[in-house]
């Protein structure tokens, strides 16, 4: 199964596809968690990336386009992926086109995760991260047992530099401009289906999960 998640930010594609990853058993492949990654580490790719993700604006098509070819290029692609926060522009949905020919794979579906502009922020503002495995909780929505710590491993949780008010708002108005055309994209190519991402996280899996049994 070839699969794009798409939704706005702090719609909940990280946290589904972290559910999907445990049913399907496919890798996930997210080009935030890619550019945060080399932040961490200071490569140059985490230089290029860091003054874009800090304003909420994206990072370069070539650069993003780079990363996702030579990700799905590895072998552990051949058996289907999961695609979170890639493609964001016309331009990187027709480099994915490309990138799939050349490797003789097709899209299976785009699922997109719709909630509302004004529950967005909010999501964002109180997401927490795990530092040790990258579990993704909400300070309201989903709470750790432990204020603090990660239900899974016990790591440290933090939050991101961009879940903020501000960021966040420039981050929307990116996704109205640049993103929101692709439903339009792959509603003319037969591929979207849009999942309402208001419910319990639970309920969006068996929505997105169904959406799969009918398409796989
Ligand atoms: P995205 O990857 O789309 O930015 P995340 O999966 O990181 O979104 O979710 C954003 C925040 O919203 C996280 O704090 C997450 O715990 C929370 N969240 C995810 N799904 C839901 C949901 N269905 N209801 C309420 N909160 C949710
Ligand atoms: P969210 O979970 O809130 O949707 P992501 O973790 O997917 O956010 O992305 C965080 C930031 O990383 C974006 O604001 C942008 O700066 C950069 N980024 C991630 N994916 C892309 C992409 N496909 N194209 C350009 N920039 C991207
Ligand atoms: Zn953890």
């Amino acid at each position: 199964m070839q699969l794009i998640l798409m939704g706005p930010p702090g719609a909940g594609k990280g946290t589904q596809a972290a559910n999907l990853v445990k049913k399907f058993g496919i890798p996930h492949i997210s080009t935030g968690d890619m550019f945060r990654a080399a932040v961490a580490e200071g490569t140059e790719l985490g230089k290029q990336a860091k003054a874009c993700m800090d304003a909420g604006k994206l990072v370069p098509d070539d650069v993003t386009i780079g990363i996702v070819r030579e990700r799905l290029s590895k072998d552990d692609c051949k058996k289907g992926f999961i695609l979170d926060g890639f493609p964001r522009t016309v331009e990187q949905a027709d480099a994915l086109n490309k990138i799939l020919d050349e490797l003789g794979l097709q899209l299976t579906r785009v699922l997109n995760i719709h909630v509302p502009a004004e529950d967005l922020i909010e999501r964002a503002v109180g997401r927490r991260i795990c530092k040790g495995c990258g579990a993704t909780y909400h300070v309201k929505f989903n709470p750790t047992k432990v204020e603090g710590t990660c239900d899974n491993c016990g790591g440290e949780l933090y939050q991101r530099k961009d879940d903020n008010e501000a960021t966040m708002k420039n981050r929307l108005s990116v996704y109205e401009a640049s993103t929101k055309p692709l439903i339009d994209y792959y509603s003319k190519a037969g591929l979207y289906t849009q999942i309402d991402g208001r419910q319990s996280i639970e309920k969006v899996t068996d929505d997105l999960s169904r959406v799969l049994s009918s398409v796989g």
